[in-house]
């Protein structure tokens, strides 16, 4: 058996046997791999506090002719609050389940793994966990090779004032004559246009400085949700957490005018 040593973000953490946890691991030199923590739900494990979803650590790996065992982790500051704020691990998780699903095993990706970090980084410092989701969807999309024409029709090159729709499977704007050609064309103004442009161009510390209205916020949601369903064959488990967090805190909101965290 042959050791190999990574950094690396842990995307997922499933159990095992009676005792073990089976990590996925997100790193830049290995690309994603699968690894067993043996005994690592065992309290007294030296690895049970080191095996949970997003912790980031080097990691000391044993490969397997099946499957590869983790030998040591030596933990690296993480991201605290994506595991004790339960809207921030919800978007999170998010963001952890897109990029396991649209990621091959050992495709090794050193900027995949830059805009793992630097999202969960913006995820677990800053106070609009949807804006920073929004802005991870269309890098994300960027990064794997699916970047939306935002500036003229895809259908016939007409400018992008006179192109209001985005189309999923278009690959980007589209205008009134050429919107049939995508069923799932969604509504794009003006606003949501230049908004997407700046949250694909800028880095995540620059994204607090923009605050768009709650029709263009409503309008991203729903065009980027269109835009990444389109490209993932299953919906998205973490989805319904989002979903769930947020209505509770609308729900709040709306009862006691404040939110309780
Ligand atoms: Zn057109």
């Amino acid at each position: 058996m042959s050791l190999f040593r990574c950094e690396g973000i842990i995307l997922r953490v499933r159990d095992f046997g009676e005792a073990d946890r089976i990590l996925t691991i997100l790193s830049p030199d290995e690309g994603k791999f699968e690894a067993v923590a043996r005994g690592a739900r065992r309290t007294r494990s030296r690895h049970s506090g080191s095996t949970q979803q997003f912790s980031r650590g080097q990691f000391l790996v044993f490969r397997g002719r099946n499957i590869d065992t983790l030998s040591q982790v030596e933990m690296l500051p993480g991201f605290p609050s994506l595991t004790t704020v339960l809207e921030k691990m919800a978007y999170a998780s998010y963001v952890a389940e897109l990029i396991d699903r649209m990621t091959g095993e050992r495709e090794r990706s050193e900027s995949l793994f830059s805009l793992a970090l630097a999202t969960f980084r913006a995820l677990d410092e800053g106070s609009d966990p949807a804006m920073v989701t929004r802005a991870f969807e269309i890098k994300f999309m960027s990064e794997m090779g699916f970047q939306p024409e935002l500036e003229r029709c895809v259908g016939c090159g007409a400018p992008e004032a006179a192109a209001p729709w985005l189309g999923p499977g278009a690959g980007g704007l589209l205008c009134a004559k050429c919107r049939t050609r995508d069923v799932n064309a969604v509504a794009f103004s003006p606003a949501a246009r230049e908004t997407a442009k700046r949250l694909l161009a800028w880095d995540y510390r620059r994204i607090p400085a923009l605050s768009p209205g709650s029709g263009t916020r409503a309008e991203l949601d729903r065009a980027f949700r269109a835009y990444v369903d389109h490209r993932v064959e299953r919906r998205l488990r973490s989805l319904d957490f989002i979903e769930e967090i947020t209505s509770i805190g609308g729900r709040q909101e709306g009862e006691s005018g404040s939110r309780e965290d």
